[in-house]
């Protein structure tokens, strides 16, 4: 959860299978036996960095049966048949999940008529699968573009670090913890870099008061400018690394986003579409400037619940809740240092569903734009399902209701009036009447505009 360097005495550090290897470029090096990640919890080895690989090497050994866990509603996943077929899409999915390779989960080995069966297609190994259309192979190429890269992690990682320490002096006991989409996997290049100090004590610090003293330490500090005190419902201070366009944005405490973090981040690497969905629909969002919660419309992380609520609720689901199926992995009470312990124990999902990139992009925007009944549902990613409104205080006149998979309050509070929610319907519709037709990324999204200035990043 912090460096090495910074770990109190008798704590483990955490080791390696916790995070995938950050991405270099043209990668999809899913391999995440490797080595650890880059990342708060745990130390980089920046010299030790993988390999582009294309493909992720092909295994011969270590595939892991099908899992078929029980889920609590009674259902088992109708797609759990032990076949070849299977062995190979788990032999995909093993080598793809970021929290294989933990000491906690050890494989079982293969059936040996099946270990030594027909190589598996290279394509099996590989987002190529799902991307053999035009749609689904510009997404492809905008998700190769635009993904964060090893290097801005390593960036984010080490100005993460000289910040704890010097923060250090004034609050010894705080720790600082890199949160959000530059952790959970579905990060750009462009993506700032979301901070949570976790200051413990019997006391709660005001954060206000905390962040403005930080803000006023932070002048004497040669590689901070731009300090911002933004005093929202969750109050940040919002600075840069000195003369580079990296943007922090710290909170105090806000601990939640540590928790969710780790929930998106078991999301995000349970299937090989999920990063390339989500990149493409946030770059999507933004271009259409619905992807901006200071400004009313969607955040980020609003965004991607709602991805992951379409995936969910297919007819043949992509998705299903991890909460829902490994609640002690994702226990909203465990103590902050062993959030990252429980998705170690999550084992990859095997979706029956074989659909494209760019079907699951047209579905998305079909949904939302003809199926979803704003006026009477509530996206509830805990539940992997849509929820009927209630009365409750929390959802009574809310355009858009989105539950926090923790806290199950609105995340989408954010949009309230009337002519955001409009222009956010609106974008929906009017993107999934034009790409249902042309199936044609560029026509509701200038592709090349967006690698362009993505690649000029950094
Ligand atoms: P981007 O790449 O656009 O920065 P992001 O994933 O970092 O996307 P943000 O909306 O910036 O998304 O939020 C950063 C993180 O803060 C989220 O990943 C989540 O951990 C946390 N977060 C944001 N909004 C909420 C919320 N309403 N409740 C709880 N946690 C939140
Ligand atoms: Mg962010």
């Amino acid at each position: 959860m912090y460096p090495r360097s910074a770990a109190p005495r008798g704590r483990p550090a955490y080791s390696n299978g916790l995070y995938p290897p950050p991405p270099v470029t043209r990668c999809y090096d899913y391999n995440h036996q490797s080595l650890g990640g880059v990342n708060s919890f745990h130390v980089p080895e920046l010299q030790r960095l993988p390999p582009y690989e294309w493909n992720p090497p092909r295994s011969t050994s270590n595939v892991p049966p099908p899992h078929t866990p029980t889920m609590t509603n009674g259902r088992k996943r109708q797609n759990i048949e032990y076949s070849p077929h299977m062995v190979k899409r788990q032999r995909l999915d093993s080598v793809s999940h970021p929290l294989l390779g933990s000491p906690v989960i050890q494989a079982p080995s293969p059936p040996r008529h099946l270990e030594q069966g027909p190589a598996v297609p290279e394509s099996f190994n590989s987002l190529q699968a799902y991307a053999k259309d035009k749609l689904s192979h510009q997404m492809v190429e905008l998700f190769e573009a635009c993904q964060q890269q090893s290097s801005d992690l390593e960036r984010k990682e080490r100005c993460r670090a000289r910040l704890q320490r010097d923060i250090q002096d004034i609050y010894a006991v705080a720790r600082l913890y890199l949160t959000g989409s530059s952790m959970n996997g579905l990060g750009c290049r462009s993506s700032d870099a979301d901070l949570c100090l976790v200051i413990k004590g019997t006391k709660r610090p005001d954060p206000i008061f905390v962040l403005s003293h930080l803000q006023r330490a932070f002048r004497s500090l040669s590689y901070v400018e731009r300090t911002q005190l933004i005093r929202a419902k969750v109050p940040i201070l919002r600075f840069r690394e000195r003369g580079s366009d990296l943007e922090f944005d710290l909170n105090i405490n806000n601990t939640v986003g540590i928790r969710n973090t780790f929930l998106l981040r078991s999301y995000a690497y349970a299937d090989l579409r999920i990063r390339p969905m989500i990149l493409v629909i946030k770059k999507w969002a933004r271009h259409n400037q619905i992807n901006d919660a200071s400004k009313g419309t969607l955040s980020s992380y609003t965004l991607v619940l709602m991805v992951l609520h379409y995936l969910q609720t297919l007819k043949d689901p992509v998705l299903p809740s991890l909460q829902r199926d490994y609640p002690e992995c994702f226990n909203p009470f465990v103590d902050i240092d062993m959030v990252p312990e429980g998705p170690k124990r999550v084992p990859p999902y095997v979706s029956r569903n074989q659909s494209s990139l760019g079907e699951l992009l047209v579905g998305f925007l079909r949904y939302y734009a003809t199926e979803f009944r704003w006026d009477k549902q509530v996206i509830s990613v805990r539940e992997a399902r849509a929820l009927p409104k209630t009365n409750s205080h929390e959802w009574t006149n809310k355009y858009i209701c989105v539950e926090e998979p923790f806290e199950r309050n609105n995340v989408a509070r954010a949009v309230h009036e009337k002519m955001k929610f409009d222009a956010i319907k609106a974008e929906f519709a009017e993107s999934y009447r034009i790409l249902k037709d042309r199936k044609d990324l560029n026509s509701i999204l200038p592709v090349r505009a967006v690698i362009n200035k993505e690649s000029s990043r950094r």
